[in-house]
């Protein structure tokens, strides 16, 4: 029997109208930026000639047939301890993209008029996006009651459809949104090489994070993974595309070393966290200060988790920095990134805060009266 109803939690991100707006908003945005990047803020919207290509499409699903290959082909791992999810290696499939992509190019595809295909493509990966929730919508009515996020339950359609119904859609072994969230759009978005080769090293760790554990899979993270990442998040190359900038070595090294310290930061507290959640006795966190929660799990509470609350938000955002630099300062859109991101963390932390005061409760107060700052020390 299909289930109607399943764990219940207060409406986030402006409830049904909210939704509604981000489901128009998300994608009108990644538009707006991918005509602005390239020849300024566009007089009128484009018309259906500039969106759809019959070989942006087929390039669009090669590109997601390939992925999909590599993850299937993945060798099983040991998922994070508690949770049941098996890992690919997304660092192997990137690797493998690359030599596919270097000798498809020696082989002569035309792949320098890939800028030149960025709207269809955008433009199929939104269709996707919306078929694919659609898809997920409905596989939720079929899913049991155990399987569906607490989030995206709420009974009101457009709502659900936005978050996410179900929190680890699979077929067999293949599962949704772990693909999505690690493999067509991260990898599509390769012009930040670092942070995506991190995320690929280092992919179990997303089995931790809020996407996985807490989120249903629908519009906003399909959408997310699959179209506004790769689209949005390349925002600098295509604007660096369009408006090549001089980057004497002093500013460049300046850059690099802006962007190696967001990574020092960023890298060593996830590895910190997550190193602790699998094995709180590892020599590397065993000497850290911790508070005992009623249910058993501690947190840290000094190391990098005793510097701010979200460590880890802090080197991203310093990162995000780095990225936008050499775009110079003359205008502002190569700094979307910095700004839409800095507003997408002091959200989520927000959003983190009360799923730990509710987990946590008395221990999660005097965390936070032991760290009073959030992301930035004595900032916020
Ligand atoms: P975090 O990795 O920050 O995890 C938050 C969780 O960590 C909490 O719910 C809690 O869960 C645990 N935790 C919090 N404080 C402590 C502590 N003091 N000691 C031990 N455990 C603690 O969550 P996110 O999923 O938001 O972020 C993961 C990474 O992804 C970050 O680096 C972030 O910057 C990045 N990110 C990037 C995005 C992008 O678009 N580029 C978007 C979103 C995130 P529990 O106790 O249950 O373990």
């Amino acid at each position: 029997m299909a289930p109607t109803q399943g764990p219940r939690a207060p409406l986030e991100f402006g409830g049904p109208l909210g939704a509604a707006a981000l489901l128009l908003l998300l994608p009108a945005t990644m538009f707006h930026l991918l005509l602005a990047a390239r020849s300024g803020p566009p007089a009128s919207l484009p018309g259906l000639e500039a969106l759809w290509s019959p070989r942006a499409l087929l390039l669009w699903l090669a590109w997601l047939g390939l992925q999909a290959a590599l993850y299937y082909c993945r060798r099983a791992r040991r998922a994070a301890p508690g949770l049941t999810l098996r890992c690919g290696s997304g660092f192997q499939a990137l690797v493998l993209t690359a030599l596919l992509v270097g000798l498809g190019m020696s082989a002569g595809l035309p792949l320098g008029a890939l800028p030149e295909m960025l709207l269809p493509l955008a433009f199929v990966a939104t269709l996707t996006a919306f078929i694919f929730s659609l898809f997920l919508y409905m596989k939720a009515q079929v899913a049991p009651v155990s399987a569906l996020a607490p989030g995206g339950n709420s009974g009101n359609p457009i709502y659900d459809f936005f978050l996410g119904r179900e929190l680890n859609p699979r077929i067999c072994f293949f599962d949704f949104k772990y693909f999505c969230e690690l493999r067509p759009g991260l990898i599509g978005w390769v012009c930040w090489l670092l942070y995506v080769g991190d995320a690929l090293w280092h992919e179990e760790a997303i089995l931790t994070t809020m996407d996985i554990t807490h989120d249903g899979f629908g519009f906003m993270l399909a959408f997310g993974d699959i179209a506004w990442v790769p689209f949005t998040y390349s925002l600098q190359a295509q604007f660096l595309l369009h408006h090549p900038q001089p980057l004497e070595l002093p500013m460049a090294s300046v850059i690099c070393l802006i962007n190696a310290i967001g990574y020092y930061i960023f890298r060593g507290a996830n590895s910190q966290k997550n190193t602790f959640r699998k094995n709180p006795s590892d020599p590397r966190v065993a000497g850290l200060e911790t508070i005992s929660t009623a249910t058993g799990r501690k947190l840290l509470v000094s190391g990098w988790w005793g510097m701010v609350r979200h460590p880890n938000y802090l080197g991203d955002l310093i990162m995000a920095l780095a990225w936008s630099l050499p775009c110079g300062v003359s205008h502002l859109l190569p700094y979307f990134y910095l700004l839409y991101f800095t507003a997408l963390l002091v959200h989520r932390e927000a959003r983190d805060e009360r799923q730990c005061l509710q987990k946590y409760g008395l221990a999660w107060q005097e965390y936070c009266r032991r760290v009073p700052y959030r992301i930035m020390p004595y900032i916020y």
